[in-house]
């Protein structure tokens, strides 16, 4: 059966170059990074060319650059090693379980957090940052990009105001990376974290940004890799396969390429906006990454529609992976202003670097006939006066 894999905000595949590179290091080049014989050199140098390119990538120092076991190590890492009891923490009511239940577990330790509204075009208002700083906040925690929508948050203007306030800033880019351009001295953060699964390196690496001078107290505790920050042996193939990523990232980024990827996704969200009725796009008005497309269907089970478009070869998602199975709507959406039964009907699509025109033809032969027999099932669907464009909060 032909497949197209459109849900790369997910998962990404490994692309060839990276397998590649990470493959010697599962084999001839099998050393532990902190031994002190041949082998171990060979593995340290992997590592710290790895380190080299993602600093590079992110327009840092390698010293700034620790290493983890991927995007929720790193945010966890960001806001644990940084938050005390008595501490307050702004963050927003978008961003992945990642911050949002490591803010939640805050709460039971005697912190407080304020989680800032988004406007029904996804984004948050950094006067909202502003109002809710207080003499006891430590921590602004705000994600670079959603992986529901992908709509891109004015991180450049918190940074600001964090550093006016003179409060560390950490930045969820999971979602970013890859898809756009990051400067960790523009944005003006202290701490950043990226996840290696998400640009085309393996699962379960990633990597945490932490500005020299911030003071960092780590999470897991025994050796003293990655400067005392992150202890545990280096899963070196992982590590060279984010530093490959980082480059391949840096250099499509530079060639235009995420151009080549927002012409595919315009074609395809534009395509079925135009020809299914009642249909939404998330976030439409608002900068979003370039692969990333969050559209409401109306009268549609969006699982039912991911279920029936599997069935037929295409993988969609309905927003977050770790939620599917849920029944609770996307937090995402309805902070948007969606209504449950809108952000139910949502369904993402996210581009990867594999993905060719070919692909998106395949889903678009598929989507709209899709659609028009689950409303014919649907008891809800008045066929001869489809509903009214979807109404939200801006
Ligand atoms: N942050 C965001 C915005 C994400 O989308 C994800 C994963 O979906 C994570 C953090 C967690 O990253 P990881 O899957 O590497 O733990």
């Amino acid at each position: 059966m032909h497949r197209v894999y459109l849900d790369n905000n997910a998962t990404t595949p490994v692309l060839p170059e990276i397998l590649a590179a990470m493959q010697p290091y599962f084999g001839e080049r099998f050393g532990n990074a902190s031994s002190i014989h041949h082998h171990g050199q060979e593995a340290r140098a992997a590592v710290e060319r790895a380190r080299q390119s993602v600093a590079m990538f992110l327009g840092c120092a390698t010293s700034e650059i620790v290493f983890t076991s991927g995007g929720t190590e790193a945010d966890n890492l960001a806001i644990f090693g940084v938050v005390q009891p008595g501490d307050h923490v702004i963050s927003s009511q978008i961003e992945h379980h990642a911050v949002l239940n490591s803010c939640r577990q805050l709460e039971g330790s005697d912190c407080e957090v304020t989680y800032v509204p988004v406007g029904g075009q996804g984004r948050v208002d950094p006067d909202d940052i502003r109002r809710a700083l207080r003499p006891s906040t430590r921590l602004i925690t705000i994600m670079m990009a959603n992986n529901e929508t992908g709509v891109l948050q004015p991180l450049e203007e918190i940074g600001r105001i964090a550093a006016e306030a003179g409060v560390c800033f950490h930045a969820d880019a999971v979602q970013a990376a890859g898809k756009v351009p990051i400067d960790v001295r523009r944005i003006g953060c202290h701490l950043l974290s990226i996840s290696g699964h998400k640009m085309h390196a393996p699962q379960g690496v990633g990597a945490l940004y932490v500005k020299k001078g911030t003071g960092l107290r780590p999470m897991v505790h025994g050796g003293r890799h990655e400067r005392a920050r992150r202890a545990g042996t280096e899963n070196v193939p992982g590590i060279v396969a984010l530093g490959r990523a980082a480059e391949l990232s840096r250099q499509a980024l530079t060639r235009g390429e995420n151009e080549r990827m927002a012409a595919l996704r315009d074609r395809l969200e534009q395509t079925i906006l135009s020809q299914i009725e009642g249909t939404n796009l998330n976030g439409s008005a608002a900068p979003r990454v370039p692969n990333t497309s969050s559209i409401a269907f109306d009268c549609i089970e969006g699982e039912a529609l991911v279920i029936a478009l599997d069935l037929k070869g295409l993988a969609v998602s309905t927003g977050a992976a770790c939620s599917s199975g849920a029944i609770e709507p996307s937090h995402v959406l309805t902070a948007m202003g969606l209504s449950a039964e809108q952000a139910r009907g949502s369904l993402r699509f996210s581009l990867g670097k594999q993905n060719t025109g070919d692909d998106v033809d395949f889903a678009l032969s598929l989507v709209p006939p899709t659609v028009a027999r689950l409303r014919e099932l649907s008891p809800v669907y008045n066929r001869t006066a489809p509903s009214p464009r979807l109404s939200r909060r801006m």
